[in-house]
């Protein structure tokens, strides 16, 4: 990656907000700057919207609503496609954006760009296939037909960890429904939500339908807009606290919610395991995105009789990753996002290894510039350490041990949160138990990554309510509506 390439992407990248169909400053002029977490440097200055700037956006959705809604399923699954295949003509572009303002390898960002992009194609199918239901009453005496309306206006509160798919998981789906958008991306990575919103309008999509508003204020703004009756659903992706409390605000207004949070995956490897797959499903389902992604595998709880052995295998591959800014082709493990995730990995291995665990490898912050963190196994954690009670969020690899199967479904499921949980078994039976055992939204029985556009992506207990993507996603922006018919 050329320095010139890199620059020549930055200065052409959309730096105000989006209202409206017509990019624009915040009426304060404000504006913030995004940092590249590689480098530590800014990269982009870009508009700081206050709560007056989200009132706009909200008007403008609010007045598109009408006329989205009334779009035929084949106009709106049009632009969708449309947008699909200008993301892949991009995708590039996009995926270096995503490099330079997150951290993520550009291997990686290339397959964001592949999954973030598969939800614009499947929503653009799933949008005609909007079906309702008509039948008789028992009675004999009415017709009962039911249909399926758009929500209405929606609010998307999105993190910084997967720039582009936590905007497309949600903007596709809403879109196909027929509801507008006012999407306030995260303050640290709002330069991809900024690109491919100019997509969006390149794909031909009307003014007002999906609107942009970055901020440093994201509380602020975001509470008059819940507050507002206009807004008929709120969607967040993020951290559990932050999620609790916009919850609370949505009661005011009995809004609908969708709400994906935050996770503390099991990964569970029993004795008769496939120790290769266990081992490749490991390194992806802990090391992808640096570790900081809500499905990453954080609790590693591994028979005893291989313990010794699994950790062995996994050594040996963290041992050998390569770290480094993201942009570099060989680079495997990026910057962490920023300072605070660097103290974090290190208090939380530090915790461990005082209650006893061992260092097998890693278990350091990287000297800057840039804020990384190396990559780190540690065996033997006690149970009672909080690196097993907290999302980790880095490229830390912590292993705890158990005897039979009742005791790793308990340690599995002695966690609040409940999204996702990685099983590695060769038997069959034992795989179904699990799957009908843990408390969990989705499961990879034998596999370390699950995500998947067809599938309905989400957590049970506080990890979320609420599904994106497969059958399911599209109904989050659906109201049911039902009619009664008498028989004449
Ligand atoms: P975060 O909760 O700090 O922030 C998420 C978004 O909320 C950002 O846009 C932020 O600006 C905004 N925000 C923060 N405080 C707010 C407030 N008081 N009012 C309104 N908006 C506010 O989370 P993060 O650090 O950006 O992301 C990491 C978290 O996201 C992790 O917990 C991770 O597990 C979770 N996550 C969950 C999923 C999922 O699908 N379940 C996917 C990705 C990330």
């Amino acid at each position: 990656m050329s320095a010139e390439s890199e620059r020549a992407l930055r200065d052409s990248l959309p730096t105000q907000l989006l209202i409206d169909g017509r990019w624009t400053d915040a009426a304060s002029r404000a504006t913030f700057p995004v940092y590249d977490p590689a480098t530590g440097l800014a990269i982009a200055e870009i508009a700081d919207a206050s709560a007056d700037d989200g009132i706009r956006a909200l008007d403008a959705a609010v007045a598109a609503q009408d006329a989205w809604a009334a779009t035929s399923p084949r106009e709106r699954s049009d632009i969708l496609r449309r947008a699909f295949d200008l993301v892949q003509q991009r995708r590039e572009d996009l995926a270096l954006v995503m490099t330079l303002e997150m951290g993520k390898p550009l291997a990686e960002a290339r397959g964001e760009v592949a999954y973030g992009g598969e939800f614009l194609r499947w929503f653009s199918e799933e949008a005609v296939r909007i079906a309702g239901r008509y039948g008789l009453n028992p009675e004999g005496t009415g017709r009962v037909v039911v249909s399926q309306r758009p929500v209405g206006p929606c609010l998307f509160i999105t993190p910084w960890n997967f720039p582009l798919a936590m905007a497309t998981r949600k903007i596709a789906p809403a879109l196909a429904a027929g509801c507008t958008v006012v999407i306030k991306p995260p303050e640290l990575t709002p330069l991809t939500t900024l690109l491919f919103a100019q997509l969006l309008q390149d794909a031909g999509l009307p003014a007002g339908v999906v609107n942009v508003v970055t901020t440093t204020r994201s509380g602020e703004l975001s509470a008059p807009i819940i507050a507002d009756p206009r807004l008929r659903k709120l969607s967040f992706t993020g951290s559990t606290p932050v999620g609790k409390k916009l919850i609370a605000q949505a009661a005011e207004g009995v809004l609908r919610v969708s709400m994906e949070l935050g996770g503390n995956a099991p990964f569970v490897v029993f004795g008769d395991a496939d120790l290769d797959r266990a081992v490749d499903g490991a390194m992806a389902a802990k090391f992808r995105n640096i570790g900081q992604a809500c499905t990453a595998a954080n609790r590693f709880i591994v028979h005893t009789s291989i313990a010794d052995e699994f950790a062995r295998r996994i050594t040996e591959r963290v041992s050998a990753m390569t770290i480094g800014r993201g942009t570099d082709e060989t680079v495997q493990i990026g910057p962490l996002i920023d300072q605070r995730a660097v103290a974090k990995a290190d208090e939380l291995v530090t915790d461990a290894l005082d209650r006893g665990a061992r260092l097998l490898t890693g278990g350091r912050a990287i000297a800057g510039p840039g804020t990384f963190y190396a990559p780190t196994v540690v065996a033997d954690v006690a149970a009672g350490s909080a690196i097993l009670r907290e999302e980790i969020f880095g490229p830390v690899l912590a292993i705890a041990t158990f005897e039979d199967e009742d005791e790793a479904v308990r340690l599995a499921n002695d966690t609040e949160y409940g999204l996702v949980s990685y099983v590695f078994t060769q038997d069959l039976a034992r795989g179904h138990r699990m799957i009908d055992r843990l408390e969990t939204g989705m499961m990879g029985l034998n596999v370390g990554v699950v995500s998947n556009a067809a599938a309905p992506f989400g957590g049970v207990k506080q990890s979320g309510v609420g599904r994106e993507g497969g059958l399911e996603g599209i109904h989050e922006f659906l109201s049911t509506k039902y009619t009664l018919i008498p028989v004449a």
